[in-house]
């Protein structure tokens, strides 16, 4: 048997981390088997589905990683299939037509309510005769289609994260509507729950790997395979991605859709990595920094765990630092370059920049952190207290003068790690300065803070700009 698994996001919304961790897991699955990822775009919400939301997606799975195999499918294509199927649980009598109106369903649920029962739908048009049926479509009534679930009937399934499951169809809330009002005894738009079954039968889906917040779905779902005769996946239920609250992470806790994190700085590697490790733990002696590829040859779903995943930033954020730390300096760019040009700085040669990535890449969390790690490059950097208080130490500005003799002896272009130490030895030589203070004294003057990346290396592509002696100047 092929392995054949699916996302199916409903594009009501940019790619959230939730469903982003669920096509991983999906992913992961197929590759470790040998089997085929899928995606089925279920657009059937015709005002709420927009066409940007299934382009966010497609572009959140690619920038992630996650290749699909075959040509996606759109659920709304399929409705003559979603209809037929209606059709034969109506011929079968295992579904029917309901008239009842929301006034008498709202009464059904207060009288429910009044006598502290849960609310349901009480069946009351399970049996309706034809007079009955005539009598109310004569009386203009819509209808939707209910699929009768039998109180007594117990489903049970197998899930590959939490074991042995077990719904009984009187927790299932009443006979399930499965097509949408419609005017008298047409068919109106078939529901998610029927939907989905006769797609993952078509689709030959073997695994169903979603949220837990699906579980009651699949025990709805089964009867429905059940009654159309069709194969029954297996199926996965992943645990929710919490906050630190314990609570479903949400927009309020700040960024929830991948495209947000990626334009907060995160890598897409670090994000993989990091949404992986929400709800599965690594093998022992794996660590617990790798591609989802590594990831993809051990992936099993008894490591994953049933309990909710708590999102913890500063875990994500030191992947991330990690992922960057890592890189090489062409890949730094190439990321910030964007973001620099963006601030409306010229950027000088590529050697130059590839120097700065070089330089700024220890610093870097985020890789939108390099605003802030190069800005004195590109704008006068204000001095912070800790420069403005080296600068009016004794001999500072003394010191910095004497340098600065040296420095206009060189051509900015000459200036590299060999002479600029030689530089300072020599003014230290001349006036008597310690070294210290020199070099104390200068990243004040250049950077505006005693804090920042390598002096040397700043002070060299600072040169190239001709901003080095300006800066010291300044100061004199
Ligand atoms: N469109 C549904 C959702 O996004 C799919 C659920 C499922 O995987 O069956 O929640």
């Amino acid at each position: 048997m092929t392995v054949r698994v699916r996302l199916a996001p409903s594009p009501t919304g940019n790619l959230h981390i939730g469903t982003a961790r669920t096509a991983l897991f999906n992913w992961l699955f197929a590759r470790k088997n040998n089997g085929k990822f899928l995606l089925r775009i279920e657009d059937t919400d015709k005002e709420r589905s927009k066409e940007e939301f299934t382009k966010n997606i497609l572009e959140g799975l690619s920038w992630l990683g996650m290749n699909w195999d075959e040509e996606p499918i759109i659920q709304s294509n399929r409705v003559n299939e979603h209809r037929k199927a209606i059709q034969i649980l109506l011929k079968k009598g295992l579904a029917y037509r309901c008239y009842a109106n929301e006034l008498e369903l709202e009464l059904m649920r207060e009288g429910q309510k009044a006598n502290n029962q849960a609310p349901r739908y009480d069946n009351r048009n399970r049996n309706l005769s034809p007079q009955e049926e005539a009598k109310y479509i004569s009386e203009g009534r819509t209808s939707v289609i209910r699929f009768r679930i039998e109180d007594q009937t117990s489903i049970k399934w197998d899930d590959m994260v939490r074991g042995a499951m077990h719904w009984e169809g009187k927790d299932l809330g009443g006979d399930m509507v499965i097509s949408r009002r419609a005017p008298g005894n047409e068919i109106g738009d078939p529901l998610y729950n029927l939907v989905v079954v006769i797609d993952d039968g078509d689709m030959g889906i073997t695994h169903v790997i979603r949220g837990e917040d699906h579980i009651a779905n699949t025990a709805k779902q089964i009867l429905l395979y059940q009654a159309l005769e069709l194969n029954i996946p297996k199926f996965a239920h992943t645990p929710l991605i919490l906050n630190q609250d314990g609570k479903k992470l949400s927009k309020r806790d700040g960024v929830t859709s991948i495209s947000e994190f990626k334009e907060k700085g995160y890598t897409s590697e670090a994000m993989a990595n990091y949404m992986t490790l929400l709800g599965w733990s690594v093998p022992d002696g794996m660590e617990e920094r790798f591609s989802i590829e590594q990831a993809s040859k051990v992936f099993e779903f008894d490591r994953v765990n049933k309990a909710g995943a708590k999102f913890d930033w500063e875990k994500l954020k030191w992947l991330n630092s990690q992922v960057l730390h890592n890189w090489s300096s062409e890949q730094i760019f190439e990321s910030i370059k964007p973001l620099l040009e963006n601030e409306g700085w010229e950027l000088p040669d590529m050697q130059w920049c590839l120097a700065l990535s070089e330089l700024i890449k220890p610093s870097l969390t985020l890789i939108t952190d390099c605003i802030e790690q190069s800005k004195f490059f590109f704008e006068e950097p204000l001095l912070q207290d800790d420069a403005k208080r080296q600068l009016e130490l004794e001999g500072a500005k003394e010191s910095l003068s004497t340098l600065l003799e040296q420095i206009e002896q060189l051509k900015p272009e000459e200036l590299d790690l060999e002479n600029s130490k030689d530089l300072i030895n020599q003014a230290a030589k001349l006036g008597g300065f310690k070294k210290g203070l020199i070099m104390k004294s200068l990243r004040a003057a250049l950077l505006g803070s005693l804090k920042g990346p390598d002096l040397m290396t700043s002070w060299i592509l600072l040169s190239k700009l001709n901003k080095d002696a300006i800066r010291i100047k300044k100061y004199l």
